[in-house]
């Protein structure tokens, strides 16, 4: 294997993506390597891309939506095995052994790091990554299917699985797009009674095939008085980009209802009497670890929850990287390597 190179597309410095040819590694202690065969690009890849992260260092390989094949262990890696299909995300594994850990918060690990951010990610033929980064993915699951579940699929499912809502409950989501469309399905897969909440009488028929019982137009429709109507919203799965919306729909909550923001607006206003005169609350919603990951593949590979992709290939990764950007990809956009 000496000599053995693969292919990468690297942050050269901010604001610069490269192929280039890397040399193979062998996974050190506690990492295993990962052939990858497909990778979705993240609209928070540019943290890579723009240098938004303290301490980043460059050359960094970005993507954190990494699906593939274990094709080396380290050593200390009891729990995966060559030929094993896998997939990492944004968490880029915990120590186990920190407070935080210790109290079972291990996505605010001390230690934490960040896939493609502060290790190199997945627009690249091999990857190395933390064993406990790893997820196991469902054999009858494409690659390319599964990446973007491991980060826009899992935020949105383990949101809405701690959401507090029962099968029953009006669950609301905000906004059809990349994280939308797949919250939405899972809102639907769980048993609650789903609301698309989204710009525009066009976008109704798709969100009835996505799954949701009701849609709300929030350009002609009042959508916190709509929720009302229905008795208040359970939980409110905010994934919409722009304040206004969100500022929007807080009034929709029921009595104990729950509103989790997972999309990332400079501001928004919220109404503290409405919250403290029904027990209301706000609040944002991390993603997941690996092992939340693991749950959502298996979730989708059994339900049929499926991301809407663009599927680029590797060489390709700045147009699909400007396709992301532009907002106009429908829905997520995905790398696959060639064989
Ligand atoms: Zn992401
Ligand atoms: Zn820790």
């Amino acid at each position: 294997m000496a000599g053995k190179t693969y292919r990468a597309v690297q942050v050269t410095k901010p604001g610069q993506l490269d192929l280039v040819e890397r040399e193979l590694v062998a996974p050190p202690k506690g990492a295993v390597r990962i052939r990858v065969e497909s990778c979705g690009i993240c609209h928070s890849d540019t943290v890579t891309y723009q240098a938004l992260f303290p301490g980043i260092t460059y050359p960094r390989v970005p993507g954190h939506e990494v699906a593939g094949v274990i094709d080396a262990v380290g050593a200390d890696v009891p729990q995966w095995k060559v030929g094993q299909r896998v997939g990492v995300g944004w968490n880029g594994g915990y120590c186990g052994h920190c407070k935080h850990c210790r109290h079972g918060d291990f996505f605010a690990c001390d230690s934490t790091q960040v896939t493609g951010i502060n290790f190199d990610g997945g627009y690249a033929e091999y990857m190395i990554a933390p064993a406990s980064a790893v997820a196991a993915m469902p054999d009858k699951m494409s690659s390319s299917d599964a990446s973007p579940l491991l980060c826009a699929g899992l935020t949105t499912f383990n949101a809405l699985r701690n959401s507090g809502a029962r099968p029953g409950d009006v669950v609301a989501v905000l906004g059809l797009g990349g994280l939308g469309h797949l919250g939405v399905q899972y809102a639907a897969k769980m048993g609650f009674l789903t609301v698309g909440i989204a710009r525009g009488k066009d976008k109704e028929k798709f969100a009835h095939d996505l799954g949701a019982d009701i849609y709300i137009d929030n350009t002609t429709q009042d959508p916190a008085a709509e929720l009302q109507k229905l008795g208040g919203a359970k939980a409110i799965l905010a994934t919409a980009t722009s304040g206004e919306a969100m500022s929007a729909v807080e009034g929709g909550l029921a009595i104990n209802g729950t509103m989790l923001l997972i999309g990332a607006v400079p501001s928004m206003q919220v109404s503290p009497l409405f919250l403290l005169m029904g027990d209301r609350s706000v609040k944002g919603w991390y993603s997941g670890t690996s092992i939340d990951s693991e749950d959502t593949l298996a979730f989708s590979a059994r339900t049929g929850v499926k991301s809407m992709n663009e599927v680029y290939p590797l060489e390709k990764a700045k147009e699909g990287f400007e396709r992301m950007m532009s907002g106009k990809a429908r829905f997520r956009v995905v790398l696959k390597m060639g064989e």
